[in-house]
């Protein structure tokens, strides 16, 4: 149906601006002006689902209402809504405030992008002294009309009148501790009577003034409380730390719905359901319900829930109409739903939908599952999944060969295994944060204000809800693991204990948990990377079709090159040499290599290196064929593979007090000879046998050495000195060695009938010359290996861009190199001026916080800087070099804005680390199938 067009679509201008749309009008496509829940609320309305009727105040009144200092109603917003509610009244034949047929409604929240459980909803609003007794002789049930006023009383109290939730809890679970009750339901009429009574009695008391009667009151309080919930402590936190910018969601509407009831009897009921099974993606029915209940019941974790297919027993004719209407709703979003119903005497309404948060595992299936039920394409699927959101998929699970018994097993509410000590609430989680512990959050149920604790926690346990309690909706929505409703553990908040059959658990206990099955494990329990599922490898085979980038892999080792090959790297971006001369059977060579006194004792050093360097290159050579394997020559500075001058001093003072005992122990040796007791000489150790004074003094001759060479490399900024191909150029022969290295191992790899593409990059480069001095030694030992080998070899020669001078002398550099690698590491410390050694630890922090920069630039790519002086790089080089191929090779690469980037700037590939490539594969497709929205102006960076 055609959306009746907003008179007027600006908040500024008040005078003739339409705040307010029936459901019946309202578009269904504007979340931006109705919010989600309200838009779809129209939507449902219009497409013939049976919603009770409402209408929805625009997220511009919102805005209008917080834009005001005083905080005053936008004008004409009170006189539209009372249009409304006329038009209400005519529609369901009942009065708003009508002691005799009362009009009752609810109040919620709902801004463009679903933030579950961070705003307010107010329910049963227009009870007062006078229309409760006209409810209870209309329904002919005291014991609900009173349920109803107090619910009324606690959720306005609480939400419009800012009273703390503990001045309603605490009477209440006095009441029910008096009356014996372990559930609400328990309760009597009278004890509603009651309670309902002193919660009059605490607004009174802590306001200062009488819970309001006049119903037009509450409503507008209402919708001022709905207001100021869109600036309050808990929506700002969700905003900022799942960084909706007001772009995304700017103002909370407001939802005014006539109430149905799902606590009037038996014959009704309240459930939340999703279309498909959130947590594994299956397509099922999923969801829970209660009996006489209402939905907060089922949302709070109160009452522990039944699982949804319970109610085809209970209610068969509902539970077909409840699989017609998820059917529905699938088949009209096209997109997994999360629905919340209510059956009010054997009548199902549908009270809300919206697409369903789910995990990274339960998001790739229904993502691939959909498009095979042809609701979705290929395309869509892949923008389905947030590519972050895929590290979700690589966290590890449980050790399927641990022995561990659990103690107590609740509902698997969100997948993936976990230990942390244990703490009871959520501000002592973010305290142990701090300090660097890993935590698990055990609660009763938790509650929108625990946000805080999900974040800091590595996990949620908790004793009561269900699988769509507020706990395991908001763990899965992070991807942490949860357990709910473990009821058999008992949880005291207050005393910071939890008991499990006789154990007693106390904060700082360790435990595990298992979010995959529900288990509870005492102590730490050994884990094990998770597989990829076959639902993961189709769609990232879809992606792959779409990407123009390639994705690559930053690895070094052997086991780094095969986990990334497994996730579908195309090759190695980045291989560091350097890592392999830090292994222990080379360190000793290399370390020879760097104290040589002369040509020959270096060049002895660097033969014994060469066959090891060369085994490595052809290991790795061969995982990876046919794929090429870039082989980055020695970057740093060599004094990282000494000892610091400090530690060498400090040795030879041992080593120099150690020659001392050995000559004490040689008078002794001489002592002993006269005792005729040589046998004990014979069993001295090294240092104190015959020969020690040789064995330090050579110890000590050697550090010695090292020292000075420590003292005679020293630099005040290393990484802006002998480091990279200025080390190349000063020591080739250690370049030389591995260039020799890299083309053996082709040589060897071709004689063995391996179909191998390496690819030798230089770093640091930022003259011409630098490269050319570089490419005559390749070309020298080229020619040597091919005529010793007798093979023709096949590799390129290529240079990372790191420092500033390379990007502007691009077009030269290209004349050489086949290549381009951005080492957006160092050419973002080199933009910046930024240390990447002390930045991240000092000032970034601070900086991102102020908003002085929008992302930490090691992270994310800059692109309007660093960024700016690629494209330029990228454009100068390929005018030299038409088929110049360039990638990155710095960490931004494998994150999704940086990948937009370089796909925009025309980059051929990124390369990133192993576990990053199925995020950057996806992220790749993405930036193809949206290239057309991209421009860096609109990226929210810095200036
Ligand atoms: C870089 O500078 O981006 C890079 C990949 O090199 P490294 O981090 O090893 O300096
Ligand atoms: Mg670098």
């Amino acid at each position: 149906m055609e959306a009746t067009a907003p008179e007027k679509q600006t908040a500024s201008n008040t005078s003739s601006t339409r705040f307010v749309y029936a459901f019946k009008d309202g578009d269904g496509k504007n979340k931006k002006l109705l919010g989600g829940k309200g838009a779809n609320l129209c939507e449902m309305t219009q497409i013939g689902i049976n919603v009770p009727p409402g209408f929805v105040i625009s997220t511009e009144a919102c805005l209008s209402y917080l834009a005001n200092a005083n905080h005053d109603m936008p004008a004409e917003l009170m006189d539209q809504v009372h249009a409304e509610i006329k038009a209400l009244e005519q529609a369901t034949g009942k009065g708003f405030g009508d002691p005799d047929n009362m009009l009752l409604l609810s109040v919620r929240s709902g801004s463009a992008l679903s933030m579950p459980g961070m705003m307010d909803t107010i329910l049963n609003l227009g009870l007062n002294s006078a229309t409760l007794p006209g409810l209870i002789k209309q329904t002919g049930n005291e014991r609900f009309g009173w349920d109803a006023y107090r619910r009324f009383i606690q959720l306005f109290g609480k939400v419009a009148l800012g009273i703390a939730d503990d001045k309603f809890d605490k009477p209440f679970e006095a009441l029910k501790q008096r009356e014996g009750a372990k559930a609400d339901i328990e309760l009597s009429a009278d004890n509603l009577r009651e309670i309902s009574e002193v919660f009059l009695e605490v607004v009174k008391n802590t306001t200062g003034r009488p819970f309001p009667e006049d119903v037009y009151e509450q409503l507008m309080l209402s919708i001022k409380a709905v207001f100021n919930s869109w600036s309050g402590k808990r929506a700002v936190d969700y905003r900022r730390e799942f960084k909706i910018t007001p772009d995304m969601a700017n103002g909370t509407a407001v939802n005014i719905q006539t109430m149905v009831f799902g606590n009037m009897g038996d014959d009704c009921a309240t459930g939340v359901g999703f279309t498909r099974n959130p947590a594994t993606g299956e397509n099922v029915m999923f969801g829970e319900f209660l009996v006489n209940a209402q939905g907060e019941d089922v949302v709070a974790g109160i009452r522990t829930p039944k699982p949804v297919h319970e109610l085809k027993n209970i209610m068969p004719e509902m539970y077909k109409q409840l699989v017609a209407l998820r059917d529905r709703l699938e088949n009209h979003y096209h997109e997994v739903q999360d629905y919340e119903y209510t059956i009010e005497k054997g009548i199902l309404f549908c009270l809300q939908t919206r697409n369903g948060k789910m995990n990274a595992a339960a998001r790739v299936r229904t993502s691939v599952e959909m498009v095979k039920d042809e609701l979705i394409s290929r395309q869509e699927a892949i923008m389905r999944v947030d590519p972050e959101e895929l590290d979700q998929m690589l966290h590890p699970m449980l050790d399927p060969n641990h022995k561990a018994l659990s103690v107590v097993q609740g509902l698997p509410a969100s997948p993936g295994a976990a230990s942390g000590k244990i703490v009871f609430d959520a501000d002592r989680a973010e305290q142990a944060k701090v300090k660097g512990e890993l935590v698990i959050l055990v609660r009763e149920e938790t509650k929108p204000e625990d946000i805080h604790g999900f974040f800091a926690a590595e996990g949620v346990l908790t004793s009561r809800g269900g699988k769509t309690s507020h706990a395991a909706v908001v763990a899965r929505g992070m991807g942490k693991p949860c357990v709910a409703g473990a009821e058999g553990i008992k949880v005291d908040v207050e005393k910071h204990i939890a008991q499990v059959g006789d154990i007693f658990l106390h904060e700082g206990d360790v435990i595990t948990i298992d979010g995959g099955n529900g288990h509870v494990y005492l102590g730490k329990i050994p884990t094990v990377p998770p597989k990829f599922s076959d639902d993961l490898r189709t769609l990232l085979s879809w992606a792959d079709e779409y990407a123009k980038l390639k994705i690559m892999t930053n690895a070094d080792t052997i086991e780094a090159a095969t986990q990334a090959v497994d996730y579908g790297a195309m090759g190695i971006g980045l291989c560091r040499t350097e890592r392999m001369f830090n292994a222990q059977d080379r360190l000793p060579i290399v370390i020879d290599m760097i104290i040589a006194k002369d040509m020959d004792a270096r060049q002895e050093a660097l033969d014994r290196l060469r066959p090891i360097q060369r085994n490595d290159f052809k290991a790795i050579l061969k995982i990876m064929s046919p794929r090429p394997v870039t082989i980055r020559l020695l970057d740093p500075p060599i004094h990282e593979f000494l000892p610091n001058e400090k530690q060498l001093e400090q040795e030879i003072e041992h080593l120099t007090q150690l020659r001392g005992a050995v000559e004490g122990v040689n008078d002794l040796v001489n002592t002993m000879q006269l005792l005729k007791r040589e046998a004990d000489v014979r069993q001295m150790p090294a240092p104190f046998a015959p020969g020690g004074r040789e064995l330090v003094d050579a110890a000590i001759a050697k550090k010695t050495q090292m020292l000075h060479k420590v003292r005679e490399l020293f630099e005040v900024n290393p990484m802006l000195g002998h480091r990279g191909v200025r080390l190349g150029i000063t020591y080739p022969e250690i370049y030389a060695m591995q260039i020799r290295a890299v083309l053996e191992a082709e040589a060897e790899c071709q004689k063995e009938g391996f179909d191998v593409h390496p690819e030798i990059m230089v770093p640091q480069v930022c003259t011409g010359q630098e490269l050319h001095w570089v490419k005559d030694i390749v070309d020298r030992v080229k020619a040597e290996v091919e005529a010793e080998y007798n093979v023709q070899l096949n590799f390129k020669f290529g240079t990372m861009i790191e420092v500033v001078r390379a990007c502007m002398r691009a077009g030269r550099l290209a004349e050489i190199a086949e290549f381009f690698s951005f080492g957006t590491n160092d050419l973002t410390q080199s933009t910046f001026s930024f240390s990447r050694e002390d930045a991240e630890n000092k000032f970034l922090p601070l900086y991102e916080t102020a908003k002085i920069l929008q992302h930490n630039p090691f992270e994310v790519l800059d692109v309007k800087g660093v960024g700016r002086l690629m494209e330029i790089a990228v454009n100068w080089g390929r005018k030299t070099r038409p088929d110049l191929r360039v990638g990155i090779c710095g960490e931004q690469g494998g994150h999704p804005e940086s990948v937009r980037f370089c796909h925009y700037v025309g980059l051929n590939y990124v390369s990133c680390s192993p576990h990053r490539v199925p995020i950057a594969r996806i992220a790749a497709a993405q930036a193809r199938l949206t290239e057309k929205d991209y421009s860096i102006e609109s990226i929210p960076t810095s200036d």
